[in-house]
């Protein structure tokens, strides 16, 4: 008798990792929130700034999302993932936000942002997917938590 913790969709390959990513989600997604909550407010008072990488697959997603849906996820959306790498100093956090198709008809999507520790009112954006096309068995039911790592 025990509850999955992860989800009922569980890759039995990547369950341990899935378990790790949950946990990590539980101990980092308040600093996320208060990053993301700062950022917006200076965004509106235009003393942040959002950039757009150089990624190769920058043409790509711009043609699933256009630049104000993008905007729209950094004002409106939540994060739902954050990551620190300790040598570069960087943050990096995956935001969730929903695109309106029409009525009752909403598009998941991912905007992955980044930003150095020091300059927090400069964030990147580094891609943006949406989950439920692009390898949606790595994510659960809500496309808030990773389930799966394999390709
Ligand atoms: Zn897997």
């Amino acid at each position: 008798m025990s509850e999955d913790p992860v989800s009922d969709r569980v890759c039995t390959i990547c369950r341990d990792r899935a378990e790790a990513w949950k946990l990590s989600q539980e101990r980092f997604l308040g600093k996320a929130e208060n990053e993301l909550a700062c950022f917006q407010e200076r965004y509106k008072l235009k003393k942040a700034r959002l950039m757009y990488s150089e990624h190769a697959g920058l043409r790509q997603w711009q043609r699933a999302f256009s630049v104000s849906n993008i905007r729209e996820a950094v004002i409106h959306g939540f994060p739902i993932y954050r990551y620190y790498d300790k040598k570069l100093k960087e943050v990096k956090i995956i935001l969730m936000s929903y695109v309106k198709l029409q009525a009752m008809e909403y598009r998941p999507m991912h905007v992955v942002v980044g930003f150095h520790e020091q300059t927090p009112d400069l964030w990147t954006v580094i891609t943006v997917y949406d989950p439920s096309t692009e390898k949606h068995w790595q994510w659960n039911d809500q496309f808030d938590q990773k389930v799966c790592f394999c390709d």
